[in-house]
């Protein structure tokens, strides 16, 4: 068997390394984190940058008096190319309090109606990146695929792992039944 020929370019954008690997007729983005996390990115690496700096500048508005935990999240629309941002915005009366990933949400649905989202980065300032509570996962299946990817990054290593919706939220609720 002939094996693909591999050309890489690596291009340091702040804390990942991006190296392109030609495969087939296609492309597949390889990223690195600086501890040497690997995360596959099937989509554009621009895009996929361009969705964390969304998310880190979102973070920086989050309204987090409370906690002190602030999030930042941004959510990539397919088609129009449009990235929303999103940050938690809580509120003295807790249960009024709502995450970036679903502000990013209803934001969008908010301007493009349901259309299709092709991925979401989520940001926090964390040692490790940290996954969506289950609430958000919740309404990411209402509009999202099981295989929805969700990029979880820190602000100082970047994009950290990529998981797919139907790792952290298996068996969504569904008041239709099958
Ligand atoms: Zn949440």
């Amino acid at each position: 068997m002939e094996l693909p020929i591999i050309t890489l370019t690596s291009i340091k954008t702040g804390q990942l390394l991006f190296i392109t690997a030609p495969v087939d007729s296609g492309a597949v983005f390889l990223s690195f984190t600086s501890t040497g996390n690997l995360v596959e990115c099937s989509m554009d690496d621009s895009r996929l940058q361009e969705a964390f700096t969304t998310a880190v500048k979102a973070r920086e508005k989050a309204h987090a008096p409370y906690s002190g935990f602030k999030v930042g999240a941004a959510l990539a629309l397919k088609g129009t190319g449009k990235i929303y941002p999103g940050c938690n915005v809580e509120n003295a009366s807790y249960g009024g309090t709502i995450c970036a990933e679903r502000t990013a949400m209803v934001s969008a649905v908010a301007e493009q109606g349901t259309v299709p989202f092709e991925f979401c980065v989520v940001v926090t300032d964390t040692e490790f990146a940290t996954p969506p509570c289950a609430l958000c996962l919740q309404v990411f299946s209402e509009f999202c695929p099981p295989d929805f990817p969700i990029y979880l990054g820190t602000v100082k290593e970047g994009i950290q792992k990529k998981v797919l919706l139907k790792e952290l939220l298996p068996i969504p609720f569904n008041a239709i039944p099958e």
